[in-house]
């Protein structure tokens, strides 16, 4: 299982950066951090343009149960389900997929003497948080999102 994850990675990170480098002009540098920083809040704009990381047990959506669909902070992509958000016991709100894997991109990240992937919303290129090998089964991966990252959109009761 670790050996092909790994496998996937690599293709994925391969992926990633021709999307960087071929995006960074039009995509990620579409807005400038100032005007960054002037739409979101100064909690929201630390995590998801300066990668920090909300303190474990903080964040609003760590216990939310509630059907709907977990949106990208700071541009609204579709990003996760309710449907696959589980409780990791790690602090942060889990998942063990993503809703649309193509919305997500992911980047090796050495930061902090770790080998970990980040993850970053694909169509704005703001911080999420990172993907790890340690996620329940089907999948067997655990997405790891700061709640600071996402924005909820409750599904309609019918
Ligand atoms: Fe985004």
């Amino acid at each position: 299982m670790g050996g092909s994850r790994r496998l996937v990675s690599t293709l994925d990170y391969h992926e990633a950066f021709k999307y960087l480098v071929k995006h960074l002009g039009v995509m990620v540098m579409n807005k400038t951090d100032e005007e960054w920083k002037k739409q979101l809040d100064p909690q929201k704009y630390r995590v998801l343009r300066k990668k920090a990381t909300e303190p474990a047990f903080t964040g609003k959506y760590l216990h939310n149960k509630e059907r709907g669909v977990y949106v990208c902070g700071a541009c609204g992509a579709e990003l996760f389900s309710s449907d696959t958000k589980y409780d990791s016991g790690s602090g942060w709100p889990s998942f063990w997929t993503a809703l649309a894997k193509d919305n997500i991109v992911e980047v090796p990240d050495h930061a902090l003497g770790m080998e970990r992937t980040e993850i970053l919303c694909k169509n704005c290129g703001s911080h999420l948080g990172h993907v790890f090998d340690d996620g329940p089964q089907p999948t067997g991966l655990r997405y790891c999102v700061n709640s600071l990252s996402l924005d909820f959109k409750k599904k309609d009761a019918k």
